[in-house]
């Protein structure tokens, strides 16, 4: 049976907005050893803002509008920036055969020509040559029938309560901090940087998130528990993978929501170093 205090720590959980779906979760957070998070909508707001259009052969309102239509069914943080960006309702009429390819981007047809929208790995893996682009930021690239057509420069910024968070953890005892993006290597090593992540690895598809975290589950040591933490576009599968999958409540899907162990209702990283004590007063007490 459960003890009594268990239903105590849940309960002082759910007051904060931290979701706990069992008393077993609670126990393994107690012995977090290690804490991998995904970057985009976990430490960053992933609201992002288009900070520069650079077309070729184009307009910047043509190159735009080719984004925002190409990407107009899409659910990523990206893409909602491109729609915003554009500022116009886009007439789904024009827009036929959506893809979206995780952790490279987008293909649809607009007013019938193939439209590709992602990151330099998509623009590869079509053949188109890009440009690369010498701005901080995420890039999405965009080709038309094959063609280079130019790139859209997007930015996000870091939580509020990001590095905070990783300096509580760090007190209660997590050893390890790791970050996973599907980001360039500049973007995720300046946002590590920032909030004082220990490792990070970019440019990750969501399979290799998962063999990130198979790596660090054989490095933690004993009793010591792993946790992911993800905004839960992509991230089922790691979530799942985890000693602890963690979701934001707010921003995350369905289906991360469902795959998780813990839920963050108010997306704050700061609430699994409140989870994370909370865990630890409940197990001392049981003990
Ligand atoms: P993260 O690991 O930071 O959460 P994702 O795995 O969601 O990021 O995406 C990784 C990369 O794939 C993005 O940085 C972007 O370059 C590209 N990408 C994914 N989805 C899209 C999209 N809908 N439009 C454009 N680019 C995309
Ligand atoms: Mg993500």
């Amino acid at each position: 049976s459960v003890p009594l205090s268990f239903f105590g720590g849940i309960g002082g959980a759910s007051k904060q907005g931290i979701l706990v779906k069992g008393s077993n979760y609670l126990e393994a957070l107690a012995k977090t050893e290690t804490v991998v998070f995904d970057k985009t909508g976990t430490l960053t707001k992933g609201t992002f803002q288009v900070t520069a259009v650079h077309p070729d052969r184009i307009s910047k309102g043509e190159l735009l509008e080719l984004a925002a239509m190409a990407e107009s069914y899409s659910e990523h943080p990206i893409s909602r920036s491109l729609r915003e960006a554009y500022q116009k309702p886009v007439d789904a009429s024009r827009v036929t055969d959506v893809e979206e390819i995780s952790g490279h981007g987008v293909r649809a047809k607009v007013d019938g020509h193939d439209v590709y929208a992602g990151n330099g790995k998509w623009m590869d893996r079509i053949g188109a040559s890009w440009r690369n682009c010498h701005r901080t930021g995420t890039v999405v690239h965009v080709a038309v029938d094959g063609e280079y057509a130019g790139h859209i420069v997007i930015s996000d910024a870091v939580k509020p309560d990001a590095a905070a968070a990783i300096e509580a953890l760090k007190r209660e005892g997590v050893k390890k901090t790791v970050m996973l993006t599907g980001d360039v290597k500049a973007v995720g090593e300046a946002v590590a940087r920032e909030i004082g992540i220990d490792e990070v690895h970019a440019e990750l598809l969501p399979g290799d998130k998962v063999d990130q975290v198979e790596r660090l589950l054989k490095n933690t040591s004993g009793k010591g528990k792993l946790a992911f933490v993800g905004d839960g576009i992509n991230d089922a599968p790691v979530l799942s993978r985890a000693d602890i999958g963690i979701a934001m409540g707010g921003l995350g899907s369905d289906a991360a929501i469902e795959a998780a162990d813990i839920v963050l209702m108010d997306d704050k990283p700061s609430k699994l170093a409140v989870a994370v004590r909370i865990s630890r007063k409940t197990l001392r007490i049981v003990r």
